[in-house]
């Protein structure tokens, strides 16, 4: 498939965005809003592609090559990525389990996280962002909490093979301004409770791998769908425990069907593929946001 030329202006400002897309599923019409958007306002600054491809079963090298395709044709480019490189990369996930592991490490020696070997089907999700049409993730019981000092800190280099859980402070309500939903607060331990940051598999969670990726590649805005409203406040607290200065956060409205469900790529909403093989020009495409 032809490419169109891509040069995306060089920098003119500090601003660092991304585009962080999940390779399981072709885009459809509210991911192309989402990144458009993310593209708009890093017009002036720099534009970083992440390919989040942690989650084997679901993620394919063929979407991942179709993403980058379906969002060039869209008009949507990028100055760093997996297939450009850059000064912040590598640009893959899967390429970056001894960084997780690094920011693993650092969490158990600030005593922030904990090893949990209660196992739920969180566990399993935990890889993956917690879109909203998922079952909400249930409050973890505080008391299956392992008393202080009842564990070692793993001092080794490898990455832990057991589920390990940031420990909430609770009751502190999270506070942010979202710059387009404006002010948020999300109180700890009652709208969502200790979090998987580890599992028992070697792989971290979404909620560790997407901060200490945004704060290595030195992201200073982040733009995603609004459905992740309340994983920034999880991500504030890893923020915080790891001494790091959080980016600022843009959430983007969904694109919902008739219904008011959420499009995503495993309902059959209509891909950016199908609507391109069907004719419609990136206009036409955009017009329909
Ligand atoms: N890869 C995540 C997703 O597709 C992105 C979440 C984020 O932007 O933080 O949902």
């Amino acid at each position: 498939m032809s490419q169109p030329p891509h040069n995306p202006p060089a920098a003119s400002s500090g601003y660092r965005g991304r585009l962080a897309p999940t390779p399981s599923g072709h885009l459809h019409i509210g991911h192309a809003r989402t990144f458009w958007t993310a593209f708009e306002r890093a017009r002036h600054g720099t534009l970083v592609m992440r390919m989040e491809d942690l989650d084997a079963p679901r993620c394919r090298a063929e979407y991942a090559q179709a993403v980058l395709e379906d969002l060039r044709w869209l008009g949507v480019d990028w100055h760093e990525g997996p297939e450009r490189g850059g000064g912040h990369g590598p640009y893959c996930q899967r390429e970056r389990l001894d960084w997780y592991a690094e920011v693993w490490r650092r969490l158990a020696a600030a005593g922030a996280v904990y090893p949990s070997p209660h196992s739920r089907k969180d566990v399993e999700r935990a890889v993956r962002a917690p879109h909203e049409e998922e079952e909400r993730e249930p409050i973890f019981p505080p008391e299956l909490r392992p008393p202080p000092g009842s564990w070692e800190n793993p001092a080794a280099a490898g990455a832990p093979q057991e589920n390990w859980r940031f420990r909430v402070p609770d009751g502190e309500a999270i506070r942010f301004t979202d710059g387009a939903c404006g002010p948020q607060c999300f109180v700890a331990g009652r709208d969502f409770g200790d979090f998987l940051v580890w599992r028992r598999d070697g792989l971290p969670s979404y909620e560790l791998a997407v901060v200490a990726d945004d704060h290595a590649m030195a992201i200073t805005e982040v733009v995603r769908g609004e459905d992740l409203l309340a994983s920034t406040a999880r991500q504030i607290l890893l923020y915080r425990a790891l001494g790091w200065t959080p980016p600022a956060f843009y959430h983007c409205p969904l694109v919902r069907d008739a219904e008011g469900r959420r499009l995503a790529k495993r309902t059959d909403a209509v891909s950016l593929r199908e609507l391109r093989n069907a004719g419609l020009t990136p206009d036409d495409v955009r017009r329909m946001w």
